[in-house]
């Protein structure tokens, strides 16, 4: 590597730049590589232990300022707890933006003011939603995938408003889609993209079961995580032949000067059915 890269992962909601893509900023920020983070919402309504848990069977919610404040106490709360886990794989420059996540939408100035980190952070590499999750309408995945294909595009000329030159980001790794959640509706009849890159994080596994340990307010922590890491990062891993991984979807082709292949891929091509499966089945220990 002649330099470090500069990463910036950009997640919807406070969970999602850990849960997918965890261990892949573990082993950048273990290279010396710049690793940021971008939570877009502040993900009160989302998974929310008050706001969405207790709410629910309620006959009557607090409306108005009382609901704004006990919001914002839960925002306040899912940073902190962001904080913490960021701590955890060593991930210091986080970007909370604020967006409402009511009805998340690709608007101007969500897009121009995205537009404005990504020129002051000059990320080489982003790390977001796939665009087209889901229905690829509502979602609010899908449309923070969206805002920041948007801002990338924008990113890559000057603002009035903005001192920082243009920066011209070189690839983007969507979230890979599909582990945790197998395709099951009209909208996963679309499309033809697939996972094409698995980052191996079986080594820092244990740490990104740490970062999901620190999200109690949204349910993540306990046994939840211990779920998700066997059935999401452990089907990741499987399709990549190794314990857990974490998938992409890249957002083009690429150039090289010889012919591309992991030291993986070969491996693979020389390892039988069985020592494939040996590989892929240990399972992480943890009560
Ligand atoms: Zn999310």
């Amino acid at each position: 590597m002649a330099e470090p890269l500069r990463i910036l992962s950009v997640g919807a909601h406070p969970a999602d730049i850990f849960d997918q893509s965890g261990g892949t900023m573990a082993h950048h920020v273990e290279r010396g590589d710049y690793v940021g983070c971008v939570v877009l919402t502040h993900g009160a309504r989302v998974h929310d232990a008050v706001v969405s848990e207790e709410m629910f069977h309620k006959d009557e919610v607090p409306t108005g300022d009382a609901i704004e404040k006990i919001m914002e106490e839960r925002s306040d709360l899912k940073a902190e707890e962001v904080r913490k886990a960021c701590a955890i794989i060593g991930v210091d420059d986080i970007t909370f933006f604020g967006a409402d996540d009511a009805v998340l939408l690709v608007t101007p100035e969500v897009v121009k003011r995205l537009a404005m980190v990504f020129r002051e952070k000059r990320p080489d590499l982003i790390l977001t939603h796939f665009p087209r999750e889901a229905d690829g309408i509502t979602n609010a995945h899908a449309v923070a995938g969206q805002i920041v294909m948007h801002a990338i595009r924008v990113a890559a000329n000057v603002d009035p408003e903005d001192s920082n030159p243009p920066v011209r980001v070189a690839r983007v790794f969507y979230f890979g889609a599909g582990a945790a959640r197998l395709r099951s509706n009209l909208w996963d009849a679309d499309g033809g993209y697939y996972n094409d890159v698995f980052i191996d994080i079986s080594d820092v596994i244990k740490k990104k079961l740490a970062t999901l340990d620190c999200l109690v307010s949204q349910g993540y922590g306990g046994a939840y995580a211990r779920k998700r890491l066997e059935t999401n990062d452990g089907a990741f891993g499987v399709s990549g032949g190794v314990p857990y991984a974490e998938g992409f979807i890249s957002d083009g082709s690429e150039t090289f000067y010889h012919l591309p292949v992991s030291d993986y891929t070969l491996e693979r091509s020389r390892s039988s059915d069985h020592e494939v499966m040996n590989r892929y089945s240990y399972r992480l220990k943890v009560d």
